[in-house]
């Protein structure tokens, strides 16, 4: 009898191996306190092996093989063992069930919450939330039962109060998700906080007044753009209206516990709200931008719900910066770039936990289960180089995505907000019509994420009031949930309701909030109380604003300081081993600084980045295989081959240096490049350099490159100073290596929104580097970097040249020539002038010069009518190029070559031609195509 009972509950239990987790929960609650769990289940935890001095994950650990072995063993085994010793005895089985039952709650409550303010969500019945499933029932409401580790301050409860009590605290208006974290501590931490309140602690009468205020403000800012122009597309947040008080709240919770800054993230949805009423942008400002009145600073401009804000926010902890960062249309990938900024404010004030600067992002229930760039910054979210401390992410869930419904389309997973699993971030899920619970999961989110310095996710469960904007039909698409909508009282009114209710607050005292709120719009004034002018930023664009492109400075830098760099470049702990070929490599550059051999590229890149960091200046540089570089020539982090320790010679140039961090990026291109241009847009006293492991990878950050870098200038005025490394070159490695799709920057290259740079010797990488921290411009540099060159004998630089300090933007003829004797002048970028004047220098030709422009956009016109001036003789002209005809330089800058020749000379093309791809992918066809069009153009027919 006894064994078949055993039998049973073995198979039928937590144990039998699908809810480990349980066994946990039990374990833990008999560590925290014997007494707490049943005889039967302390006798088994008795007779484990004692781990004291362990930490809590190897108790687990050790847990976990104790009853994978026991359960190895087969029933008749384990009915001997341990667990037959405790008794058949059916109150210890009750015990056993109602802890059971606990956790029941506490993994699937989420399921039983009433999240849906239209309550048209149904989500499945959960059995194991039911009493049966437990062997209880009603019956067993008086029997009080110890509670385990549940948190609710009391040890014993009877059965009715904690169920009724699990209920409240996980199926009420907030529906919790954390039981997939494995960090005790975590889970723990968790519990008490929301166990403890039951999920709803008590608020003071201010609060609520503060809350409704919210929704009011929310509310009739939208109405009020209704009234006054109506038609026009304002992305409303109607439905979603606590998200204002939500914002509040959270900025004012974070004041409170020391933030300086918060660095917010938003699509448009509600955006013109939250910049008015959590922002304090001025209502007139937007009035006008509705009016089609602009401000002329800001170029080409952009739409009204893109705009960022920055301003200050009284807290009770001091004012806090507050910085919403412009955003293109395209959703989600504002995310890593807000987390990037707020990266670089953190450096700033050496913040290394993430405690005075805080992102918020906030997303739509489509966009966050949709766009891979959300799993790339959850992935990025606790590592070395972009970590912040956690990002408190918010999900506007309006359920639906511009036409789409939730089920079946948009997403594969339960909840949209599943992603965040990964990174075993808590989801708190609220229902947005309880405003109350709103502002409890918002601060529980942010002491989460300062206590844990990990992201943490609010699904702000709401729906959409209008169609995706204001101009559209819902019902078309959603026909039921628009007519329960249509309904639906909005926030503030039920929100109102239960004050008055309650007695909070009296009926006329709301009709003088909503009136007061109207009238602050009608006269155009900032209606948000907390909003104050802008101090607490922490840095002054001033200096950076209003350059030309082509403007002088002090780059030079003698001889020695180079060699005295060099030396330190060179030093590493003694008892360091370097592997054979970095030694090698370390050996080579010791005789580069004592000039007995030229200077190759990763010196003099390397020598660039000591002479920056020395006069103070700092450098970020990511990428995929940035520390070593992908193709071996950087070397600038080494590594100890006796025990794998890593060291940085650049870190260690001088004591006042600045601070110089190279980190391998995870591997992906949207969000690391998308963070590194929210890096170099907050910080300009730094070199922001991303390295793709080949150019073509830019490709998977294309949307960065085209909504952000290329135009962001344009769009928001906002400068950014960030250094691409796109590595290209035609060396027959095929379609995939060969090309960073130069012709894509020409094309995007207008209004001197940025540079686009083919540096072909390591002078010109020495002074390109540094000109583009040294001159005051902060424009982003896109470099055509090169592969094969990094060991191109004549791909070579002295000292002098690179201590010349200047970047040219053209070189002209090296070969003495008599230009007299030219007939045919040959324009080129990057490698393949190597190619020519190898071929040249072999064919023993003077009638041909070749010129390499070295910065392709802005064009140097000037400098290169200087450097042609004395073959003003020659009418036969080449551009030469490896990439194929429709791509490289020729057609997006052929207008710029026509103005550097003379008006009756021609211009030929000299290359591939034009191809889908980018490259061939056999070595013998390139290796064809290549002396064909080396031979094209150097032979003059
Ligand atoms: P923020 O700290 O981002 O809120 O910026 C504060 C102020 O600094 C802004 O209002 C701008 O005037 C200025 N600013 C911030 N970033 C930039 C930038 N990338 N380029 C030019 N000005 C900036």
């Amino acid at each position: 009898m006894q064994q078949s009972v055993m039998k049973a509950w073995w198979e039928s239990s937590h144990m039998a191996g699908g809810n480990a987790a349980y066994v946990e929960e039990m374990y833990e609650a008999y560590l925290d306190n014997a007494q707490s769990v049943s005889e039967q289940w302390r006798a088994i935890f008795d007779n484990l092996p004692k781990v004291d001095g362990v930490s809590v994950e190897s108790k687990h650990s050790v847990i976990r093989e104790q009853f994978r072995s026991l359960a190895a063993l087969g029933p008749a085994a384990r009915a001997g063992g341990a667990v037959a010793a405790a008794s058949n005895n059916t109150s210890d089985e009750k015990q056993v069930k109602v802890l059971q039952l606990i956790n029941a709650f506490r993994f699937r409550g989420h399921q039983h919450a009433n999240l849906d303010p239209l309550q048209l969500w149904k989500q499945p019945r959960v059995r194991d939330l039911e009493l049966s499933h437990h062997n209880l029932s009603e019956q067993d409401f008086h029997t009080v039962y110890n509670v385990g580790s549940y948190a609710i301050g009391k040890e014993t409860l009877p059965l009715g109060e904690l169920f009724q009590s699990l209920n409240r605290t996980y199926c009420g208006s907030i529906g919790t998700e954390y039981m997939h974290i494995t960090d005790t501590e975590q889970k723990r931490w968790l519990q008490n906080r929301i166990e403890s309140v039951q999920a709803k602690p008590e608020i003071s009468r201010d609060e609520k007044v503060a809350i409704l205020k919210g929704l009011v403000a929310a509310d009739g800012m939208e109405k009020y753009l209704g009234a006054k122009f109506p038609g026009a597309k304002r992305f409303s947040l109607e439905g979603g209206d606590s998200l204002v008080p939500m914002l509040k709240g959270l900025i004012s919770h974070a004041g409170a516990c020391g933030t300086k800054e918060v660095v917010i993230g938003m699509a448009h949805r509600g955006r013109l709200n939250v910049l008015v009423n959590v922002l304090g942008k001025n209502p007139s400002v937007l009035f006008d931008e509705f009016a089609g009145k602009h401000d002329h600073s800001l170029g080409a401009g952009d739409v009204k719900y893109h705009a960022g804000y920055s301003s200050d926010f009284a807290t009770p902890g001091g004012n806090v910066h507050l910085a919403l960062a412009f955003n293109p249309s395209h959703l989600e990938i504002v995310n890593p770039v807000v987390i990037g900024s707020v990266r670089a404010r953190l450096d700033r004030r050496n913040c290394t936990d993430g405690s005075l600067v805080l992102p918020i992002t906030i997303h739509g229930d489509s966009a966050i289960a949709g766009q891979g760039v959300v799993q790339e910054t959850f992935n990025m979210s606790q590592t070395r180089g972009f970590k912040v401390g956690g990002t408190v992410r918010i999900v506007i869930n309006n359920q639906v995505g511009f036409t789409t419904s939730k089920t079946e389309d948009t997403r594969s997973t339960q909840y949209c907000t599943d992603i965040a699993k990964m990174v075993q971030a808590p989801i708190l899920h609220v229902n947005a019509d309880d405003p109350e619970a709103v502002l409890f999961v918002t601060k529980l989110a942010l002491d989460y994420r300062n206590q844990f310095k990990r992201d943490v996710v609010i699904d702000l469960v709401c729906y959409r009031r209008h169609g995706h904007n204001e101009a559209d039909e819902p019902n078309a698409t959603q026909p039921l949930m628009y007519q329960k909508i249509k309904k639906h009282p909005v926030p503030r009114e039920l929100y109102a309701d239960q004050l008055v209710a309650e007695g909070s607050i009296e009926a006329h005292e709301i009709e003088k909030l909503i009136s007061d709120y109207r009238a602050a719009l009608d006269h155009g004034a900032c209606v948000l109380e907390e909003w104050r002018p802008m101090t607490e930023h922490s840095v002054d664009w001033s200096p950076y604003l209003g350059h030309d492109w082509d403007m002088t400075y002090a780059g030079d830098i003698s001889v020695e300081k180079l060699k005295e760099l060099g030396t330190k470049l060179c030093t590493y702990p003694q008892d360091y081993e370097l592997q054979s070929r970095v030694a090698k490599i370390y050996q080579d550059r010791e005789s580069m600084i004592a000039e007995e051999k030229p200077l190759d590229w990763g010196m003099a890149e390397n020598l660039a980045y000591a002479s920056i960091v020395e006069s103070g200046n700092k450098i970020r540089m990511t990428g995929q295989d940035s520390g070593r570089g992908t193709f071996f020539h950087r070397h600038a982090v080494l590594h100890n081959q006796k025990d794998g320790s890593a060291h940085m010679p650049l870190a260690h140039i001088s004591a006042e240096q600045g601070k110089i961090e190279i980190f391998d990026s995870v591997l992906s291109e949207a969000a690391v490049l998308a963070f590194e241009f929210g890096y170099a847009t907050a910080e300009p006293g730094c070199l922001t350099i991303w390295e793709a492991q080949f150019g073509d990878f830019a490709n998977g950050a294309q949307v960065v490159i085209d909504q952000f870098l290329s135009s962001g200038e344009a769009k928001w005025g906002r400068l950014c100073g960030l250094t691409l490394l796109l590595p290209h070159g035609y060396e027959g490695q095929g379609p995939e290596h060969s090309s960073a799709r130069l012709e894509r920057f020409l094309q995007m290259s207008a209004d001197h929104n940025w540079q686009v740079c083919v540096p072909s010797t390591p002078a010109q990488v020495f002074n390109m580097l540094r000109r583009q921290i040294l001159r005051p411009t902060r424009k982003p540099l896109i470099v055509m970097s090169p592969k094969s060159l990094l060991r191109h004998p004549l791909a070579v630089s002295s000292m002098e040249e690179l201590a010349e300090g200047v970047f040219h933007n053209v070189i002209g003829e090296v070969d003495e020539l008599d230009p007299k004797q030219v007939k045919r002048v040959v324009m080129c970028s990057g490698k393949v002038y190597y190619d020519l004047l190898e071929q040249r220098r072999k064919n023993e030709q003077t009638d041909v010069a070749i010129i390499r422009i070295e910065q392709l956009y802005p064009f140097p016109q000037a400098q290169i009518l200087e450097v042609v001036s004395q073959f003003s003789h020659v009418n036969d002209w080449v551009w030469c190029q490896e990439e194929p005809q429709n791509q490289g330089a020729w057609y997006c800058s052929q207008h710029n070559f026509w103005s550097c020749i003379p008006e009756s000379a021609k211009l030929k093309y000299a290359g591939r031609d034009a191809s889908a791809s980018p490259a061939v992918g056999y070595i013998s066809v390139h290796n064809q195509q290549q002396a064909d069009l080396i031979a094209d153009a150097l032979t003059i027919k």
